[in-house]
């Protein structure tokens, strides 16, 4: 196994020169674009890491998914839904273009706009909101030792007007509870995030297994990994998802520091890191990665 996910790094490492990190988030731009790992988990209990597989990179938009968890655990489906879509956009991930009109809401949950959303959805003060969420990361991990980048953090939360501006703008028209610069500030700092390939995969597992965990909740945990599961397979690529569907076939979510976590259900967690970007935002070789593995490995769900 570990010399066929070799032979996919080896195959996928040129494509970098063709991708850029991320510089709209100043810190993201000192990112050496060339780390590749590719690590996956399995239900059995295999893991298997190639690469650098524990460099730790910011989970950016990959966080989306665990604030989705926990907004659907607080909320349940029904009403979490009145404030966010289900719905795939063409639009880039930052979009705050068709939020203005009548009585739109965000596409889904994987566009930022949708992200800030259920961030603002997970009960308790900021300081709670925050807690909440990486002690999830680090349960479904088993890493005590994942933290928040710091740096990262301060650059977006200095930088992000776009995203300031689309939730002022959700605020206006009543999508918002409570204060907007609380619920950016635990958006940008879950954005910031560190993990390895070795923890998303294990994220991807944990969704993979059906969401295995006991706590107070407004949903139950295989109806949270179903929907968690369609979502990603429909709007985790952003404006690329309906390509990615159709050529890798893996439900699968991004984030700008250059992760993709990809799951089969029932049978495994993937997790790939490489931090050159493509103009969607995803990772340009990872991408790649993930089209070479659902092929060798026979794993396209459609
Ligand atoms: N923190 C990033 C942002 O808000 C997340 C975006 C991403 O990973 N696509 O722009």
């Amino acid at each position: 196994m570990e010399k066929i996910l070799e032979k996919i790094i080896h195959d996928n490492r040129d494509l970098i020169n063709k991708g850029h990190v991320a510089d709209y988030i100043p810190a993201l731009s000192k990112v050496n674009p060339n780390y590749i790992g590719l690590s996956i988990a399995d239900i059995d209990g295999n893991i298997y890491n190639v690469g650098d597989c524990n460099v730790k990179f910011t989970i950016q938009s990959i966080s989306k998914i665990i604030a989705l968890m926990l907004a659907l655990i607080d909320n349940g489906e029904d009403f979490l839904f009145t404030k966010v879509g289900y719905e795939p956009t063409d639009e880039p991930f930052n979009t705050l273009y068709k939020l203005d009109f009548n009585k739109n809401k965000p596409a889904n949950p994987m566009i930022n706009s949708g992200a800030i959303v259920t961030t603002s959805l997970i009960k308790g003060s900021k300081e709670e909101k925050f807690s909440r969420l990486i002690e999830l990361i680090r349960f479904i991990t088993e890493n005590p030792d994942i933290n928040y980048n710091e740096e990262v953090y301060l650059s977006e939360k200095s930088t992000g007007h776009k995203n300031r501006a689309m939730a002022y703008l959700m605020k206006s028209k009543g999508l918002l509870n409570g204060d907007v610069e609380d619920i950016l500030d635990t958006y940008f700092k879950q954005c910031s995030i560190e993990v390895t390939a070795a923890d998303l995969a294990k994220i991807g597992l944990f969704v993979a297994r059906r969401c295995p965990m006991n706590i107070d909740s407004k949903i139950g945990n295989e109806r949270m990994a179903s929907i968690i599961t369609a979502i990603m397979t429909t709007c985790g690529m952003y404006d690329f998802s309906g390509q990615y569907a159709a050529t890798v076939g893996i439900p699968s979510k991004s984030g700008v520091g250059g992760g993709i976590l990809g799951l089969i259900p029932s049978k495994l967690g993937i997790g790939v890191f490489s931090p050159a970007l493509d103009k969607f935002g995803n990772s340009i070789a990872g991408y790649g990665i993930m089209k070479d593995l659902s092929r060798e490995l026979n794993l396209n769900i459609f």
